[in-house]
């Protein structure tokens, strides 16, 4: 269950960044996740409430911003979203994700 861990460094982030920047509460979490990051946002938003008790973050606002992957040909360098997708649509040549794998925090409104 790595959302457990994902979520602990969630809030290690922005506690870190509250300590750096003198805020006192975060009230919304925007967080970019991609669609192959393996990132379950509903176990983030489960997680969330008991991780983030007692810390900046508590009962801030998990803002989950789904961002499709993208596949780009190995052959003709074709680029297509993921998912839709197993083969290149001009060639027929094999395609690898260049995007879709990352998570991070977008931006944080704090008060
Ligand atoms: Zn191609």
């Amino acid at each position: 269950m790595h959302e457990l861990a994902t979520t602990q460094s969630l809030v290690q982030i922005c506690t870190e960044a509250a300590a750096r920047e003198g805020f006192k509460k975060v009230k919304e979490i925007r967080l970019h996740i991609g669609a192959y990051s393996g990132i379950e946002p509903n176990y983030l938003r489960e997680f969330f409430p008991y991780v983030s008790k007692d810390t900046v973050c508590e009962d801030a606002e998990l803002v989950c911003e789904m961002v499709p992957g993208t596949l780009r040909c190995n052959d003709c360098g074709y680029e297509g979203q993921a998912g839709k997708i197993y083969e290149c649509p001009r060639c027929g040549g094999s395609i690898r994700l260049i995007s879709g794998r990352e998570f991070f925090v977008d931006s944080l409104a704090v008060e």
